[in-house]
C-alpha cells in the first residue's frame, strides 16, 4: 500500500493556514489516503508512533479546527482524494459517500436523479461531507431541512483506537441502544476520523421563490418571520436576515455584486450606515412555481399590510434569484476583504433576539466607539453571525496590506473584552456561543468558560473513552 505523503514544507504551505487566515500551523507531513483501508493504515501507524492527527476536508471550517499547531509533531491527514460517490439507492432516497466528496459533488448527484441535497452553504464547492459532519454545519436551509446532522442516516468511520466501525446504515429508524453516529457528527475530528456516510436526499422542489425584502428593524423582521412561518409553513426554505453595515463593504468592494441593491438609494456614495435591514425569503414548493411564487407573494402582502415590510421584491427570473442569493453569499467576502474581524457565531432564542441586538448595539458603542457590527445570519434558526470590526475611520485610504495589518491589530487588542461583553449577553438568555461553527481552536476556552463542569467532565469522559491516548485534534473543542 503506497499511501501519498508530502514533506516538503514549501509543499505543505497552501495546507497549513485556516481559511481566514487567523491560525497557522507546522505538521510533520501531511497523508491524502484514497481508500478507508489507506486511512485505517495511516491511523495504526500514528497510534504505534504516538504521533497526534489532525483530519482536514476542504479546510473551509471558521474555527482553525483543521489546522495543525507548530509543533512540526502533527500528521496532517487530508481527505480530499477519498472522494467517490459509492452508491445511490432511489427507492430509500440515499447517497453513500466517501468522506471527501464535496458538498458541490453530493448536490450534484442529486440534481441529476431528480433529488435534492438540501445542506447549503457558500462554502460548497470545496467543503467536503466529512467535514459538514464533524462540524454538523447548518447553512440556508435549515428552517425547512434541519442541519448536517438530521441528513446523515449513517457513517463509516476510522475509530481512535485504529479500527474500522461500519455504521453505514440507510435506516431512517434504529434505536439500537448509544447512538454512535450522533457521537462522531459535530465531534470535529476529535474522536476519529469520519470516511464515509450515508446521507438522506429529498425530492427536488418543482418550484422556488426567492424574495428580498427591505423592513426597517430587527424586532420587524422577526414579526414577519412569525407571519411569513404561518403563511408558507413548509414551503419557507429560508430567512436570512442582512443588516446594512454587513452589506456595505459588499457595496465598497465588490460594487459589481450589488444586485437588489443596484439603485440610487443605495449608491456607492451613500453607503448603508443605519437601517433599513435585509431580509432574503425563499419559499419552494412540491407542487409548482405558480405555488411557491403566489404563496411567498401573499405572505408579503399581509407583511406590507401590517407595515412589516417596507418594500419587497420578488425575483422574476432565476438569474434574479441568484442575484438575490449572490449578495447575501458576498457578505463573508467582502468582510475578508475588508480586514480581520472579531467572528461571533450565536444562537438565541428567536423572542430573545431583539433585546440582545438592542442590548449589545449600546453596550458595543460604549465599550469601543465607531466599532462596527457587521450582524447578518439565518435569522430563522435563530443563529447571527455577529461580527465585530475596526471603527472605519482607522482603516479608511489605508492600501490593503496595511488595512489588514491595522485590523488584525484591532482584533488582537479588543476581541478577549468584547468577545465576552457579547457572549456574557448570549448566555444569559439562554444562548450558545456557536451555532454552527464548531469550537475549534478559536472557541475551545470560550465554551470551557460557560460549560458547566458536569458537562465538561461528561465531553472530557467521552474523550477518554474513545481517544485513551488523546491522538486526535489534540487542543480543539476540549
Ligand atoms: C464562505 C464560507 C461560508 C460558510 N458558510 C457556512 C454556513 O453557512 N454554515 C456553516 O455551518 N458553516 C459555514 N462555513 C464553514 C465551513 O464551510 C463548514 O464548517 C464545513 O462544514 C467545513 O468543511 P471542510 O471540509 O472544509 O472541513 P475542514 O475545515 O477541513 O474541517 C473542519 C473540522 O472538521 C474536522 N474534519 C474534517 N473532515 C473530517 C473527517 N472526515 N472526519 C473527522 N473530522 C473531520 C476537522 O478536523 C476540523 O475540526 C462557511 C465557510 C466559508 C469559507
Amino acid at each position: 500500500m503506497k499511501i501519498d505523503l508530502l514533506t516538503d514544507p514549501a509543499g505543505m504551505v497552501p495546507y497549513c493556514t485556516d481559511w481566514r487566515g487567523r491560525f497557522t500551523g507546522q505538521p510533520i507531513a501531511i497523508a491524502f489516503p484514497k481508500s478507508t483501508a489507506e486511512v485505517h493504515a495511516v491511523v495504526r501507524a500514528c497510534r504505534a508512533h504516538r504521533i497526534p492527527i489532525v483530519t482536514q476536508g476542504g479546510n473551509t471550517g471558521l474555527s482553525g479546527g483543521a489546522t495543525p499547531d507548530s509543533s512540526a509533531s502533527q500528521l496532517l491527514l487530508n481527505l480530499s482524494k477519498l472522494n467517490h460517490i459509492r452508491s445511490i439507492d432511489l427507492e430509500n432516497a440515499t447517497i453513500t459517500v466517501e468522506a471527501g466528496a464535496t458538498l458541490e459533488q453530493v448536490q450534484q448527484q442529486a440534481k441529476a436523479r431528480g433529488l435534492l441535497f438540501p445542506v447549503d452553504l457558500t462554502a460548497r464547492g470545496s467543503a467536503t461531507i466529512g467535514g459538514l459532519l464533524a462540524t454538523n454545519a447548518g447553512g440556508t436551509a435549515v428552517i425547512r431541512y434541519g442541519n448536517a446532522r438530521r441528513q446523515c442516516l449513517g457513517l463509516e468511520v476510522v475509530t481512535a483506537s485504529g479500527e474500522i466501525w461500519s455504521g453505514l446504515r440507510g435506516l431512517r429508524k434504529d434505536n439500537t441502544g448509544y447512538d454512535l453516529r450522533d457521537l462522531y457528527i459535530g465531534s470535529e475530528g476529535t474522536l476519529g476520523v469520519i470516511t464515509a456516510a450515508v446521507l438522506a436526499l429529498e425530492p427536488a422542489p418543482k418550484g422556488l421563490c426567492t424574495a428580498w425584502v427591505e423592513v426597517e428593524t430587527i424586532s420587524k423582521a422577526i414579526a414577519l418571520l412569525q407571519e411569513t412561518k404561518q403563511q408558507l409553513g413548509s414551503l419557507l426554505t429560508a430567512f436570512e436576515l442582512m443588516s446594512p453595515t454587513a452589506l456595505a463593504p459588499v457595496l465598497e468592494y465588490f460594487p459589481e455584486q450589488a444586485g437588489p441593491l443596484r439603485n440610487e438609494r443605495f449608491s456607492k456614495n451613500t453607503p448603508l450606515q443605519s437601517g433599513p435591514y435585509f431580509v432574503l425569503i425563499e419559499s419552494s414548493s412540491q407542487v409548482s412555481q405558480a405555488h411557491a411564487q403566489e404563496g411567498l407573494e401573499q405572505s408579503l402582502a399581509k407583511g406590507l399590510e401590517q407595515e412589516l415590510v417596507l418594500d419587497a421584491s420578488t425575483a422574476q427570473s432565476l438569474a434574479q434569484a441568484e442575484s438575490f442569493w449572490h449578495l447575501r453569499e458576498q457578505i463573508t467576502m467582502a468582510a475578508a476583504e475588508d480586514g480581520p474581524q472579531i467572528k461571533l457565531d450565536v444562537a438565541l432564542p428567536i423572542s430573545r433576539i431583539d433585546d440582545f441586538c438592542k442590548e449589545m448595539s449600546q453596550a458595543l458603542e460604549q465599550a469601543l466607539p465607531g466599532v462596527r457590527l457587521s450582524n447578518f445570519g439565518h435569522l430563522g434558526d435563530g443563529n447571527l453571525h455577529f461580527n465585530l470590526a475596526a471603527p472605519k475611520e482607522w482603516l479608511t485610504g489605508l492600501p490593503r496590506i496595511e488595512r489588514h495589518a491595522k485590523a488584525k491589530g484591532f482584533v488582537e487588542e479588543h476581541e478577549p473584552s468584547l468577545r465576552r461583553l457579547v457572549h456574557d449577553a448570549v448566555m444569559s438568555r439562554g444562548g450558545s456561543i456557536s451555532a454552527e461553527h464548531g469550537l475549534g481552536q478559536l472557541r475551545r476556552d470560550e465554551a470551557a468558560h460557560y460549560k458547566s463542569p458536569v458537562e465538561l467532565a461528561l465531553m472530557r469522559s467521552i474523550k477518554q473513552a474513545l481517544d485513551p491516548m488523546g491522538l486526535f485534534n489534540p487542543g480543539k473543542v476540549l
